[in-house]
Parts: structure tokens; C-alpha cells; sequence
């Protein structure tokens, strides 16, 4: 598979006045290996998932059973809403730091898998990587295959940036990774979890700032590691920073839920990362009030810890589900034991299967899910 061939492969596909589409001069890079095609575009003004996908189908066609990756400007798109057909990139976000956005990433990631979902858990928060910690993930070794993607396939891609810390050396592509260089993943409890956290040291800061950095690193985490999972959950960090920004822009983000407490506070900051989404064209689910209420434990009642908002509401984000205030869901994360599992039959887990069940409907609607043969 080479230039020509893949310009014959998209000769189908014309412009408005009949001429190809892509021609010679569209095409910056072809990288290959068995089973996989990565084709690298510099043509302005096709950078949106539905100008990629026709291109992507074409190359589908002439090329079977192949893996087509395809990329332009920043944009990279692997079939169907980006990441490939049947899978999703899920943003968890709050517009606020504390609300519980990791507490409800990580409990739903493991409710999707009970569903039957192939889920995977990428930690988004650069500065604040907290999963590897409430998965009790806690690795004393280097991942296997540091160092060693994109330097050297091709020469067009540069040598990329180099992290130091606790796992090693970790190189960031600046080109294409193939399946067989993807970076392992590392596993708890079923899920698929990458976190920059494996290479921070715990109690230093990363220091991970300038959109520049901030991009590279987000999609090596998205893009070069062998990720199988079908739903991929990013826990963001808050406010509409640089990796809010990132994900917006360059991300294939099948959509986003929010995490919020009830109070206006919490809901005008969601409400600014709700805008940002939205100028993007990403679709928010619905949200997840947090903290909703606390049962007090002397007369059982239930108790409104915040003031409520209808803010998001009012902008049209429809409420998934709501946890109440728990403080085993502070336990149980501190002891790497996520609480839909140490209490799998109790309120919150039924909740929590609620809000799952819904999330898994929204997906099946969008593309559907591979691991259900795409069909809902
Ligand atoms: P964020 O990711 O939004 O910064 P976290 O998920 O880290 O928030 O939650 C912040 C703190 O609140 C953690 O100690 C967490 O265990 C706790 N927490 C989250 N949700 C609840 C809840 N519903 N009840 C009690 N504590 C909670």
C-alpha cells in the first residue's frame, strides 16, 4: 500500500466539478503494516468527522479487512463517530473541581461493564491524575514498551516529545503509532485504565501546561495505546482549560456527560463547559447531579446539602440520575475498591445502573455498540 495505490483507492470519490477528491498532492503520508492503513491528509477544510468518513469508506472498501486510520490538520478519524465503528469516546466533565466527576467516571465505567461493555478509563485530568489511585492501581514498574513509538517509521513525522517521570522516559508520538507499537494498557477490575499518573511521580506536580504539550499528551493517551474497549471513558479535569479545549477541538468525542452538584455555583461553571461543547458540536447526554441529598443518618430524612439550580436543565441537559451524599463513596475510593462494587446490590449501584442503562441506549443510538454487534 503505497501513495499511488491509495489515490487510486479515492479515485470514486470527486469534487463538486467531477475532479478527484484527493489527488497526489492531498496525500502527506502512507504508513502500513499487516492488517492496518494510516493515510495522512493536507487539505483545508475537511477536518469534520462526515468529510472523513466517506474518504475513510473508500479506503475501507479497497482496502478489506484493514484497519484505516485517517488524519488531517488534528484531526484523526478511525470510522464511525471517530474512534472506529461500534466504539465511543465518552468525556466525563465537570465545570467544577470536587463535584465527584472521577467518583461518578469510575463508578460508571465499571456499571457499563456489567452491562456487557468492553470499557476503557482514560485519566484527562494531566495536573490531577487521581484514578490510578481510586482503582488501587498503584505501579511500581515501567510499562513493558516505553520509549518506543514514533521515532524512526517515518521521517515526515519528526521525533516528538519526550515526558520524564516515574515510569520512564515516555516518548509522544508526533505521527502515526501502528497497532503493534501501541503502548500496553494497564487493567483493574475489568477495565482498560491509562493515566498519565503512571508516569508522574505521586507527589509531584507534572507541570503538563501550553496547549501544545497538553495536546500531544491527550492524544498519545487516546491514540497510542492499545486500547480494545469499546466505550472509553475520559474523567476531564474542570473549568474549560487547555485539555477541555483540546478534547473539544481534536478529540473524536462521541459525546459528554456532566457531573454536577445541585447549586448554581457548580451549574455556571458546567454552563460554560456546556457553551464550549456546544460551539464544537458535541453532544451532551444529560448530567449527573452528585451529592443531590444526604439521608440523615438519626431520623432518616432526606436533606438538600446545596441549594438547587435549573440552570443546566434549563439549557436542555436532561438529569441521567442522581447520587446522594455517601460517604462510603469517599471510603471505598480511598481503598481502590469503587463503591458499585463493594456495595454492588444497594441504592447507589442501582443508580448507578440506571444512569448506565441510559447511557448505553444514547450509544446504541449513535452508531451503536461493537461489542452488541453495533444493533441496539
Ligand atoms: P472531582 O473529580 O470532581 O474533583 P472527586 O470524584 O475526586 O471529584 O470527588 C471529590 C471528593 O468527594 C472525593 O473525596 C470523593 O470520594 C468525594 N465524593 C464524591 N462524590 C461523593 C458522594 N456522592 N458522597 C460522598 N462523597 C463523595
Amino acid at each position: 500500500m503505497d501513495e499511488a495505490a491509495v489515490v487510486a483507492a479515492l479515485a470514486p470519490l470527486t469534487d463538486s466539478d467531477g475532479s478527484p477528491l484527493i489527488g497526489p498532492e492531498d496525500i502527506y503520508g502512507v504508513m502500513a503494516e499487516a492488517g492496518w492503513l494510516c493515510v495522512s491528509l493536507r487539505k483545508e477544510g475537511i477536518n469534520s468527522a462526515e468529510l472523513l468518513a466517506p474518504i475513510h469508506a473508500e479506503l475501507g472498501r479497497a482496502f478489506p479487512n484493514t484497519e484505516v486510520e485517517v488524519r488531517v490538520d488534528r484531526r484523526i478519524y478511525r470510522g464511525g463517530e471517530g474512534f472506529g465503528d461500534g466504539r465511543h469516546v465518552v468525556a466525563v466533565l465537570g465545570g467544577k473541581g470536587g463535584v465527584g466527576k472521577s467518583t461518578v467516571a469510575v463508578n460508571l465505567a465499571l456499571t457499563l461493564w456489567a452491562l456487557g461493555i468492553p470499557v476503557g478509563l482514560l485519566d484527562g485530568d494531566l495536573n490531577a491524575p487521581d484514578i490510578p489511585h481510586m482503582l488501587g492501581v498503584h505501579p511500581k514498574e515501567e510499562p513493558a514498551e516505553r520509549g518506543t513509538t514514533g521515532s524512526g517509521q517515518n521521517r515526515r513525522y519528526g521525533a516528538g516529545r519526550t515526558v520524564v517521570g516515574r515510569g520512564g522516559a515516555w516518548r509522544l508520538s508526533s505521527g502515526p503509532v501502528p497497532p503493534s507499537r501501541r503502548r500496553p494498557l494497564y487493567g483493574r477490575h475489568n477495565l482498560e485504565i491509562m493515566s498519565v499518573g503512571f508516569v508522574a511521580p505521586e507527589r509531584r506536580p507534572m507541570a503538563l501546561t501550553g496547549r501544545g504539550m497538553v495536546s500531544s499528551m491527550l492524544r498519545s493517551l487516546l491514540f497510542d495505546m492499545a486500547w480494545t474497549a469499546d466505550v472509553l471513558l475520559i474523567d476531564a479535569p474542570p473549568g474549560t482549560g487547555d485539555e477541555i479545549q483540546v478534547m473539544a477541538r481534536e478529540l473524536p468525542l462521541s459525546g459528554a456527560i456532566f457531573v454536577t452538584t445541585p447549586h448554581d455555583l457548580a451549574q455556571m461553571d458546567a454552563e460554560r463547559t456546556f457553551t464550549l461543547l456546544r460551539e464544537q458540536g458535541i453532544m451532551v447526554m444529560g448530567m449527573v447531579q452528585n451529592m443531590s441529598s444526604l439521608t440523615c443518618p438519626h431520623c432518616d430524612r432526606e436533606v438538600d446539602l446545596f441549594g438547587q439550580s435549573s440552570r443546566l436543565a434549563d439549557a436542555g441537559v436532561q438529569v441521567l440520575g442522581r447520587i446522594p451524599f455517601d460517604t462510603r463513596l469517599s471510603v471505598n475510593a480511598d481503598q481502590g475498591l469503587p463503591l458499585v462494587l463493594g456495595d454492588p446490590t444497594g441504592p447507589i449501584s442501582y443508580e448507578f445502573a440506571r444512569i448506565g442503562v441510559r447511557v448505553r441506549s444514547w450509544l446504541r443510538e449513535r452508531g451503536g455498540i461493537r461489542a452488541e454487534g453495533l444493533s441496539s
